[in-house]
């Protein structure tokens, strides 16, 4: 059972301080999909309640519309700290009303999920004039999925929606993000998207405060034999790992002809 609320704000938009973006948007606060490994969990701290991330959700209201002449030329990102079309937003529809307020806008717009929900919204995405729907992969076995992300869309599920998004004319992006030392094989979830994903966008795992102790959990009792990896990551800080990861992506993508990007965000 989530706690639900709604929360008032003064504008859905917001400037940020991440390097590859404008601005982002957030239509809500927590996010019902619970991954394992959200590095968004701090955002705890800006709602009254009490319950563990991935058990709340408040939805964000205001009657103030969107400045689309501010955000011109800029990127802007639906969602950071949140799924834009988790659960909730069936019943909500905040994702929508802010689309709706941004199709005669002309900023770069990015969308970020993990559900199928987006198709929702292709009529919308039709008469933006820049937008790119990005789909979040990072494993394709489902009862790895099961584990990690629970209540997001299954793998077959997602990898569905690039298909029919780039059937529609709407520019794709597949997300292998995080990248998650040992179980992620990037190689694998490009092969099964190719087709249907016209960039790439890579990142890497980042560890800290609770999920970082959820996550050495789950290796613990899952993976037991990436223990020495995680140790050397997240403990002893070493970045062999990702380097090497980061050579081996840019590689793979340079002779395979496909756009990419690598944003590590840490
Ligand atoms: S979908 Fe994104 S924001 Fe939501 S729980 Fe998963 S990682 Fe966090």
């Amino acid at each position: 059972m989530i706690a639900q609320d709604y929360t008032r704000v003064k504008d859905y938009l917001n400037k940020t301080k991440l390097k590859s973006l404008d601005y982002v948007i957030n239509p809500y606060v927590g996010c019902p999909h619970k991954c394992l490994y959200c590095y968004a969990s701090y955002m705890s701290s800006f709602s009254k309640h009490t319950e563990s991330w991935g058990d709340f959700i408040d939805v964000k209201c205001t009657n103030k519309k969107i400045n689309i002449f501010k955000i011109k030329g800029k990127k802007v990102q639906i969602s950071t700290v949140t799924d834009p079309y988790n659960n909730f937003e069936k019943e909500f529809g905040v994702t929508r009303k802010v689309l709706e307020q941004l199709i005669k806008s002309e900023a770069l717009i990015s969308i970020v999920t993990k559900s199928d929900l987006v198709l929702r919204d292709i009529d919308l995405f039709k008469q933006m004039k820049h937008i790119d729907v990005g789909v979040s992969i990072s494993m394709l076995d489902e009862d790895l999925k099961v584990k990690l992300e629970p209540n997001s869309s299954s793998i077959a599920q997602r990898i569905e929606t690039l298909k029919v998004l780039k059937s529609e004319g709407i520019k794709t992006v597949c997300y292998i993000s995080p990248i998650i030392p040992g179980i992620t094989v990037f190689e694998k979830i490009v092969e099964a998207t190719k087709d249907y994903v016209d960039e790439y966008c890579f990142d890497k795992l980042d560890l800290r405060s609770s999920f970082k102790t959820k996550m050495f959990n789950f290796i613990k009792q899952e993976h037991k034999d990436l223990i020495p990896l995680y140790d050397a990551i997240y403990v002893k800080k070493t970045s062999d790992y990702f380097e090497k990861t980061t050579d081996e992506i840019a590689n793979y993508c340079n002779k395979n002809n496909l756009k990419y990007n690598i944003k590590y965000h840490n």
